[in-house]
Order: C-alpha cells, then sequence, then structure tokens
C-alpha cells in the first residue's frame, strides 16, 4: 500500500519549547475545504488505489473542518492522526470504524497533563496503531523530555497494564539528537525497539549516507504547502506538487544523501544493488 506523509498545517495549540513548528510560516500553509481536499484524495485514489495516510502537523486537529475533512477523505484512504490528543475524540470515534481510522498520540510533558493524555488513549485504545502482528499491544508515542524523562518507567508500566507499548521519542533538534547519554540509556531501556536498527538510526547511532531507500517511491511527504518530498529530510518538492497535478513517485529507489534519517528507516534497503538506483541530486 502506497503511504504518504502528510504535514497539514503548521498550526498548533501547544508551543513545546523543542519544536519549531508552530512559529514557522503558518501563512504558507494551503487551506482547503474538506470538500476540496476530498476532491484531491478521490484523484489520488483513482491513480494508486487505498493508500494510507499519516497526517501530522503542527496539530492537525486546529485545522479548519477538522472533523469532516477526516471524515471525509477516510471515504478513499486509511488515515493516521499524529496527534497530541488535546481534541475531542469522543466527537471523531463513533463516526469510523478501526479499519478507516488510527489514532497515533505523541504526550509532549511540557504542555499536557499525563493522567488526561492517558484517560483518553485507554478510551480510544482499539483506534490505537498494533505495535505489531504478533504482539497484542497498541502504541502511543511520549517525548523524552528531560522534565519527565524519570516518570517514564512508572509510566510505561501503567499503560503496560493497560495493553499499550508506550515508545519513547528520543529530542530532536536541528539534525540532533538532543538527549544527554544517561537520558539515552533510559529510552533504550524502555523502547521496545532497543537494538533495533530503527532504534540505531533515531539516536543517530548509524547514517543512511549512501543508502538506497524506497521513500519517494512508494511513500512521499506532503508539506504544508502542497509541495512534495521524498521523506521528512529532505526539502527539495522533487516529487511536484499535490494541487496541480504535478505529482509523481520515483521510478526506482535513490540513494540517500543525509546523515540523519529519525523518522522513515523502514524505507532504506540495506542490500541493493547501486546500478538499480538513481543518484541524489
Ligand atoms: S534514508 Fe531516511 S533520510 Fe534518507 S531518503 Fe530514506 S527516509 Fe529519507
Amino acid at each position: 500500500m502506497i503511504t504518504f506523509g502528510w504535514d497539514l498545517c503548521h498550526r498548533c495549540n501547544y508551543q513545546c519549547p523543542y519544536c519549531g513548528i508552530w512559529h514557522d510560516e503558518p501563512e504558507k500553509d494551503v487551506i482547503l475545504s474538506a470538500e476540496r481536499w476530498s476532491e484531491i484524495w478521490k484523484d489520488i485514489y483513482t491513480r494508486y488505489g487505498e493508500c494510507h495516510l499519516f497526517i501530522s502537523g503542527g496539530e492537525p486537529s486546529v485545522y479548519p473542518d477538522y472533523f469532516s475533512l477526516i471524515t471525509l477523505i477516510s471515504q478513499y484512504h486509511v488515515v493516521e492522526i499524529c496527534t497530541n490528543l488535546s481534541w475531542d475524540v469522543g466527537r471523531l470515534v463513533p463516526l469510523l470504524t478501526t479499519d478507516r481510522l488510527r489514532i497515533a498520540p505523541t504526550f509532549h510533558p511540557s504542555q499536557a497533563d499525563f493522567e488526561d493524555f492517558f484517560a483518553k488513549a485507554v478510551l480510544i485504545r482499539d483506534f490505537l496503531p498494533l505495535f505489531s502482528e504478533f504482539l497484542p499491544y497498541r502504541q502511543i508515542y511520549y517525548v523524552a523530555h528531560p522534565d519527565q524523562i524519570r516518570d517514564m518507567p512508572a509510566r510505561s508500566k501503567r499503560c503496560l497494564a493497560e495493553g499499550i507499548m508506550l515508545i519513547p521519542l528520543p529530542l530532536r533538534g536541528d539534525g540532533f539528537v538532543l538527549n544527554s547519554e544517561e537520558e539515552k540509556r533510559i529510552i533504550e531501556s524502555l523502547s521496545p525497539y532497543s537494538g533495533s536498527e530503527k532504534m540505531a538510526y533515531q539516536l543517530k547511532q548509524v547514517s543512511p549516507q549512501g543508502k538506497a531507500c524506497r521513500a519517494g517511491c512508494e511513500y512521499a511527504v506532503i508539506r504544508t504547502d502542497g509541495t512534495i518530498d521524498r521523506c521528512s529530510q529532505y526539502h527539495t518538492g522533487e516529487l511536484g506538487r499535490i494541487l496541480d497535478h504535478s505529482f509523481a513517485f520515483l521510478p526506482q529507489p535513490k540513494i540517500c544523501n543525509k546523515e540523519f534519517c529519525p523518522i522513515e528507516s523502514q524505507w532504506i534497503i540495506p542490500d541493493i544493488k547501486p546500478e538499480n538506483t538513481l543518484q541524489t541530486r
């Protein structure tokens, strides 16, 4: 299934100190009606079939007509919302089924109350993403901010008792992991991805540079201004724009020239031969 990351808007109702998105040019956001977006996603459906849309921001729930937008688009695609969970989940969840909607919540320690967040996560448990097809756990994310990193072990246990896996997200800024070595050890001790390649990429212990990657072939990121990139680390708009039908996937995997792949390392192909790839500009 084709996957899109869709950065819906810069706007956010939180102002986390480690995040530059909420004060970064919201005037460039494309603001369209729910009906217009629905037409655009119907067109993508006719070209690629049902896709997986991973909607984030900013905070998607502050986008105008958010509830209609999600309801209309989920007619065509499986929608997953990356959210701080500050909105009325009880209003959306009864409108959709778990095969059309997933909610991927992230706890932001500097802005949210854990008890509120936890209660909502338990309420929508069946809509949380599955941890894996082999384990019956759902998952939530927790930004490993120094202020509340020491609360993580106890909170992780409470989540597990509800069948929910707490996934620590290392603190990032300007291409670096900002956690101290001690904090990284806490993250690794709690993360179910500890020891995995994914965690090594997240903590910048491994570089993707020179590796062939399927990002751009089966996956793309739509920016808030409508330009489309191969992944969140590239800002070249090389795949076109969502509004003018210029969008096209790359014909084959391409070599990555970045040093940090904190989010989408699942698209890396470890052993592809160089002659079967495009070279990076
Ligand atoms: S390896 Fe990571 S950073 Fe490089 S293109 Fe792929 S997803 Fe993007």
